[in-house]
Formats: C-alpha cells, sequence, structure tokens
C-alpha cells in the first residue's frame, strides 16, 4: 500500500516553486547520485521519443540524482534522461532566467502547453546543447513556456519560465519527443553547428558512438 508521501518539491498553485534555496537542492540531488557521461548527435536514444515513467520508485529519484550530477559535471542549465543513455520522460534543470534568478527543479513526463498564437512572442537567441558539444546557434523561440508533467511521487506539477528558463524548458521537452535543438535549424545552419562540433573538443566525458 502506498503511504502519504512529503513530495520533494514544493507546489503552489499548481506551479512548482524553483527558486528557494536552490543552493541546498541542487547539492543534496548530486551529492546522492553519480555523474555519467553524456550522449550524442548520432546515438540512437536522442533520436526518439523516450517511454512514459510509469514506476514512480527509488530507481527514479536515483535517476534524477544521477542526473543532476551528471548535468553538474558537464556544466550544463538542463538535462534529459536520454543524454546520459536513459529511454525515460524526465529533465532536470539548473537555469538562470533574464532576470538572473536561478530555477532548479525537474519534471517528469513534461508536457509542453500550447500559447494562444496571440501571447507567442519569438525570442532570437544563441542556444547550445550538451549533446552537440562546442556548438552553438541562434534559434527563434516562444519567450514563455509552460510544461505540465509529474514530481517524482507521481503527483502532477507545472512549471513556467520566461526568456533563457523558457527557451531551456522547451529544449530539454523537446530533447525527450527524440528531437536536438539543430533539428529546428535550417539545413545550413544545421550544417554549420555539426562542423563546430567536429572541429571542437568537450570539456565533458561523452559516449562515443559506433
Ligand atoms: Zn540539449
Amino acid at each position: 500500500m502506498a503511504s502519504q508521501q512529503e513530495t520533494d518539491q514544493q507546489v503552489n498553485d499548481g506551479f512548482v516553486v524553483d527558486t528557494e534555496d536552490c543552493e541546498a537542492r541542487e547539492l543534496a540531488y548530486r551529492e546522492r547520485g553519480t555523474s555519467r557521461p553524456i550522449t550524442v548527435v548520432g546515438n540512437p536514444v536522442l533520436h526518439r521519443e523516450c517511454r512514459d515513467v510509469t514506476e514512480f520508485d527509488d530507481r527514479l529519484a536515483a535517476l534524477i540524482d544521477d542526473m543532476f550530477a551528471s548535468q553538474r559535471t558537464a556544466e550544463g542549465v538542463g538535462l534529459a534522461a536520454n543524454q546520459i543513455g536513459v529511454d525515460l520522460k524526465v529533465f532536470v534543470y539548473d537555469c538562470p532566467d533574464d532576470d538572473g534568478e536561478r530555477h532548479v527543479g525537474y519534471v517528469v513526463n513534461p508536457v509542453l502547453e500550447e500559447l494562444p498564437p496571440e501571447d507567442r512572442v519569438l525570442d532570437d537567441s544563441n542556444e547550445g546543447c550538451l549533446s552537440v558539444p562546442t556548438a552553438y546557434a541562434s534559434l527563434a523561440r516562444p519567450d514563455y513556456a509552460v510544461v505540465r508533467g509529474q514530481d517524482a511521487d507521481g503527483n502532477p506539477i507545472k512549471v513556467r519560465g520566461r526568456g533563457y528558463f523558457a527557451r531551456c524548458l522547451q529544449h530539454e521537452t523537446d530533447h525527450l519527443y527524440g528531437y536536438l535543438y539543430i533539428d529546428r535549424l535550417s539545413k545550413r545552419d544545421r550544417k554549420d553547428a555539426l562542423r563546430q562540433m567536429e572541429e571542437g573538443t568537450p570539456r565533458y566525458a561523452v559516449v562515443a558512438n559506433d
């Protein structure tokens, strides 16, 4: 029988409170976790939709810990489970917004909420990805995003962000449906990003492609 569990993310009005105690919370996750190498473009796990999480157990909590540890090692602002080779819909983030406010959290089974067209303001900024190491490209995305999903106990949660943090939420959700940001670029810009990757050397451990 399931007991009433204390959830590890605080919720206010349905939205996760992800700006409080960021330092302590991020440290607690990554100290329990183990850092793993990052998968890169070409690895099949990055190019297909991940499986929905159906078991809200200790293994899920341990995965989230490992993802925070890996994110820190690779100096990322967000990380999806398939970026450490795990075929499950989970992402974590440690990302500043445009006001410099830090957001720390995770979402299980994220779904990006559709915004009404009149609310869509595109922001054209530089984007990069741990799975396309050393490459950057300019990409227009809506400057506001809401993601619905679940916490590690299966409770429904929502996360919202603006500016750079909204970009992060969209980028990480894309990962879990098999899309990299370079898939949203023009052919020419995509090719340029892949060339940047060829010419650079990642500062963290990556999984070699076959
Ligand atoms: Zn990425």
